[in-house]
């Protein structure tokens, strides 16, 4: 048993309509905490906890925060979420409700990163939310699924952040023998980390990050998840905001399920594929889900753009 379910792998007939291609949703957004985070974070804190570990903390006022929260009340153990004061009162009341405690502090993620790392005694456990191999092998779990229906992609798309689920897709291609499925990376204007260094070749840190898509807003991508840019077939795209909200609106439309700009980001390619895309057939595509973004704020956000 693990923490995460399997999740449905169905044909969207919308986008393949949409876009000419035949896609196929894998549907993450349907994990019990909402998002796919809850494979890698469900095998770390199981892990952890295999370890003796007595306690989770973590520093996402996101979703990694509310999967640790999930995964903390599953095991039976503590968990301790410190958020800046910028995480929106929605998402505080996400955590709470899995039972974790939450602690405001600092005004920016590296205060309340800072302040976490410092409750650290020799029981807890610090759950990172993109960089830490157990995360990237239980995102894996996402692919030996689609390899066990007996779906092979020509291509997969999935949006990147910090890159967890970015590594943890590789993985899952390498371990089923798909190592020249190539993946499309997205990510928005404002957080196009990725982008960055597979253009510069090395790993760049960006001055600062501007995005509605909250979950993607990481100033760089994990090592590895540069190291497999470089190692296999993989095309980085960026997308506008306003693309991801209007994606977001579609998919609501289309399939009767709210997800995060960070996981509309994806979709957009998916409705509207990129030349590169147009040479592939069929086409995998992650749907990340997220569960910090409420219908009222997509359309706010989508007036503002
Ligand atoms: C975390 C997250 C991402 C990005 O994942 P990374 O592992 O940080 O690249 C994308 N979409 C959603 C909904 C997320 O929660």
């Amino acid at each position: 048993m693990s923490l995460h379910i399997e999740t449905p792998l169905l044909a969207s007939r919308p986008m393949s309509l949409a876009s000419g291609l035949d896609i196929w949703l894998k549907l993450d957004a349907l994990q019990p905490s909402g998002s796919f985070k809850l494979r890698g974070v469900g095998a770390a804190c199981e892990a952890y906890a295999r370890q003796g570990k007595r306690r989770f903390v973590s520093s996402s006022g996101g979703n990694a925060g509310i999967a640790v929260a999930y995964a903390g009340r599953c095991l039976g153990l503590a968990v301790t979420v410190v958020v800046p004061e910028t995480t929106t009162e929605r998402a505080r009341e996400l955590i709470r409700q899995e039972q974790a405690e939450v602690i405001v502090h600092g005004k920016a993620w590296h205060e309340a990163n800072a302040l976490a790392l410092s409750l650290l005694g020799d029981d807890d456990a610090y759950i990172h939310p993109f960089d830490d191999p157990l995360l990237w092998t239980g995102h894996a779990t996402m692919i030996d699924e689609v390899a066990r229906a007996g779906f092979k992609p020509d291509a997969v798309v999935l949006s990147v952040g910090g890159g967890g689920l970015f590594s943890g897709v590789c993985e899952g291609l390498e371990r089923n023998g798909w190592g020249q499925v190539p993946v499309f990376a997205v990510e928005t204007q404002g957080a196009a980390s990725l982008a960055a260094a597979m253009r510069a070749q090395q790993l760049v840190a960006l001055d600062s990050v501007n995005t509605v898509a909250t979950s993607l807003a990481a100033r760089q991508v994990c090592q590895r998840a540069f190291e497999w840019s470089q190692q296999r077939p993989v095309y980085s795209h960026v997308v506008s905001d306003q693309a991801a909200l209007d994606a977001c609106e579609r998919f609501l439309s289309d399939h009767r399920l709210l997800v995060e700009p960070a996981c509309g980001a994806a979709l957009a390619l998916g409705y509207a594929p990129s030349d590169e895309l147009n040479r592939y057939q069929k086409v995998l595509m992650v749907v990340c889900g997220g569960v910090t973004a409420t219908i009222d704020q997509i359309r706010q956000w989508r007036a503002a753009c």
